[in-house]
């Protein structure tokens, strides 16, 4: 798929921006601090509803609007997809004086509007951003976020079952919390197992379905990227209490049957804890460059291809899921690598239909500026064409 046509109306610091895309490599040169990376978090955001930087709604409304009656950001985009065009707008509310105007966000696909879950995925992106190096060197939460963003747009039970685990948890930590102050019985406890463990295992299943792509796509790009080098492995660790040493389970329904067991097993322990101590809110996955924990013993530079080479492989996953090509948004990525690796991302990116490409750097990108089909500058929250050098 690609974008052929994006608007972005009191978004960020663009005031009103209309601009048209090409296919293939689109690239966004600019200063420091023009709107770079705000343009493309604003195709992600339509891509996952959700912001690639941690933030409030309000924070993406342009901040001069912000007193006003209806603070109000919109983004909409035209995409060219092999399962049908689409036309999906976004409108973000911030905090309004005005009590009939709700806070938040509303989305409508081809003019039609929908609940922000139905809409995730419809414009289907991958993000490259410098910080991708956290999902190696961060904690377990970068990891798991990796997979919950990559997954949830091609995959909307997914979704739900994620929205009804964290719903559940929470219910459900908050009733350990009174069992363990004596106001409520331990028998309660039964049903939000069944709960918790039903949506577990979904999220469990998913979660090691995608890897199998991920793994093997993932440490062909290390090997391509380093030149045959360096050694990349990744192994899920689902949190289970130590029923996941054995052999991985082969649905969901299995899944959810080792979470039972592994709460029954960790019921006083949790009573004690007053919290849920097993489940895929406390899931990792090891990363090892010739088998060793890349966050503790990689060097910079290494972690940070493994990044990379997950991201590519992310874009695989989604391709082969969807059927159809993500849109590639590379923020300033290419400019923090060597030659050679910029070269290896390049190959492996141009088989996509579109990219976006950012940098304030293009000295260092001479090589794309000829190859692009269209050349942005970014200047102040807008954006000129340029032809020519
Ligand atoms: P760099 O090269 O440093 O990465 P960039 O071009 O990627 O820069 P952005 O991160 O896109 O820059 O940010 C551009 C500007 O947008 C920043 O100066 C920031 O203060 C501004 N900005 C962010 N949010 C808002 C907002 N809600 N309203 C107005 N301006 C905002
Ligand atoms: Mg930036």
């Amino acid at each position: 798929m690609y974008i052929f046509d994006l608007q972005l109306t009191n978004y960020r610091n663009y005031v009103r921006t209309d601009v048209r895309l090409e296919k293939g490599l689109n690239l966004f040169i600019g200063e420091n601090a023009q709107g770079k990376s705000n343009l493309l978090e604003a195709i992600y955001l339509l891509s996952t509803l959700r912001s690639s930087r941690a933030s409030t709604d309000a924070d993406l409304v342009r901040r001069d609007i912000i007193p006003s009656d209806f603070p109000v950001a919109r983004l909409s985009c035209e995409v060219e997809r092999s399962a049908g065009n689409l036309a999906l707008e976004l409108a973000i509310v911030g905090r309004t004086t005005d009590a009939s105007h709700r806070a938040g966000k509303r989305v409508r696909v081809n003019g039609v509007p929908k609940k922000a879950s139905d809409a995730v995925g419809q414009l289907c992106a991958v993000l490259f951003t410098t910080l991708d190096i956290e999902i190696v060197a961060g904690p377990p939460l970068m990891r798991r976020r990796y997979l919950d963003m990559m997954i949830s747009q091609v995959d909307r039970g997914y979704l739900r079952a994620m929205q009804k685990y964290a719903k559940v948890l929470q219910q459900r930590n908050s009733l350990l919390k009174r069992i363990q102050s004596r106001e409520a019985s331990s028998q309660e406890l039964n049903f939000w197992d069944q709960e918790l463990a039903h949506a577990g295992g979904i999220i469990f299943w998913a979660r090691a379905d995608a890897l199998g792509h991920i793994v093997p796509q993932a440490q062909q790009q290390m090997e391509r990227l380093s030149d045959g080098l360096e050694d990349l492995q990744l192994t899920y660790r689902p949190s289970l209490g130590g029923l996941d040493a054995t052999d991985s389970p082969i649905d969901d329904s299995e899944w959810t049957a080792r979470m039972l067991k592994a709460l029954q097993n960790l019921r006083p322990r949790e009573i004690g804890a007053g919290a849920t101590l097993v489940g895929p809110h406390r899931d990792d996955v090891l990363i090892e460059i010739d088998g060793m924990a890349a966050d503790a013993f990689a060097s910079r530079a290494q972690q940070r291809t493994a990044a990379l080479s997950m991201r590519l492989a992310e874009a695989s996953y989604l391709r082969r899921a969807l059927g159809d090509d993500p849109v590639v948004l590379l923020d300033d990525v290419l400019s923090e690598l060597d030659a050679r690796r910029r070269r290896g991302v390049l190959e492996y990116i141009d088989t996509f239909q579109q990219t976006l490409v950012t940098t304030a750097d293009p000295d260092r990108l001479r090589d794309i500026m000829t190859r692009a089909a269209g050349r942005f500058v970014v200047s102040a929250g807008t954006l000129t064409r340029f032809e020519g050098e």
